[in-house]
């Protein structure tokens, strides 16, 4: 394995600009885990901006360390790890953009790399969705965001970062026996969004449910529905208080700590979990890099789990 930079040998504020250092994708023989940037935000509802969130997530990478004591792993030693760059997606046509991603993720899935997306606005949670099921059927979905993410269409639009779990319930590439949303909070356009949301065959754990059950409950729940079928996990960082993340698009207050969210994370250890995005980071609304070195750290534990699933 090549690993990230020696930080006894290369200051961390120096070296590669890579995620956590690590090689780039044409450094390396084969990749079994690439980390991929996909600038994109054409789809957002209010403010814009995550299309600056790889860069972003990347420079605040620069201070993980290789050895992950939480799940006693070192994943750059169990797993060829590389930084796969950026998409480069139109951002004046949506529907262009979401097939240039499809076949991106597609080429580097058929490489046998595994995928930690770092978003761009939600939107291309479906053409990464598409990717992963056109190699492993439908997949169970983990999905943590304050929003439902399932509503139909937005001034007429059906593809939007408010819908693509709708979409891809609609296009069966989700194993709606075992969809479900984590951290969701925050008014609604109305008591239909939840009805729909559960006809569509979403099962919810609020952010209060994660506060009143606590962290080990919502794990076991979570785990008993998603069994050993092949798991996406989707993690858009407004599911953090805006106190852990404000750099994000549709901030909502009453949201899950970084903590929570690391540690239900972890929970998922020994899951098939075979792709992942951290997605909707805003850094022009940051402050101090709180959010981008949130999405690091979940970046970093998702990666942790698809080193220790490497088959
Ligand atoms: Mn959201
Ligand atoms: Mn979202």
């Amino acid at each position: 394995m090549i690993g990230p930079v020696d930080s006894s040998q290369v200051p961390r504020f120096a070296g590669p600009a890579t995620f956590a250092r690590l090689p780039r994708l044409d450094q390396v023989p084969s990749a079994d885990i690439a980390v991929l940037g996909v600038p994109f935000d054409a789809g957002v509802s209010y403010r814009p901006g995550a299309r600056f969130a790889p860069a972003a997530v990347r420079e605040a990478s620069r201070l993980l360390r290789p050895y992950n004591p939480a799940l006693d792993t070192a994943p750059f030693e169990q797993a060829q790890v590389v930084d796969a760059g950026d998409i480069a997606c139109n951002p004046f046509n949506i529907g262009e953009a979401i097939g240039t991603i499809q076949e991106q993720a597609t080429e580097l899935l058929n490489t046998g790399a595994r995928l930690l997306t770092i978003g761009g606005d939600h939107t291309i949670a479906l053409p990464l969705l598409r990717a992963v099921a056109a190699q492993h059927g439908p997949v169970a979905l983990l999905h943590f965001d304050a929003h439902l993410d399932t509503w139909d269409t937005y001034f007429g639009e059906p593809y939007t970062h408010g819908t693509p779990f709708r979409r891809a319930v609609e296009e069966g590439i989700l194993d709606t026996s075992a969809v479900s949303h984590v951290g969701t909070r925050g008014p609604l356009y109305g008591r239909a969004d939840l009805d729909e949301d559960t006809r569509l065959g979403f099962g919810i754990v609020t952010s209060a449910d994660v506060m009143r059950q606590g962290v080990d409950a919502v794990v076991e729940a979570l785990r008993a529905r998603i069994g050993d079928r092949p798991l996406y996990v989707s993690v858009d960082i407004d599911v953090l208080d805006p106190a852990h993340a404000p750099g994000t698009g549709t901030p909502e207050a009453g949201g899950m700590t970084s903590r929570e969210l690391l540690e239900i994370l972890r929970g998922l250890a020994g899951s098939n979990l075979v792709s992942a995005d951290v997605v909707e980071v805003a850094p022009a609304y940051d402050h101090a890099e709180l959010t981008s070195i949130a999405a690091s750290h979940v970046a970093y534990d998702l990666i942790t789990l698809l080193a220790m699933g490497k088959p």
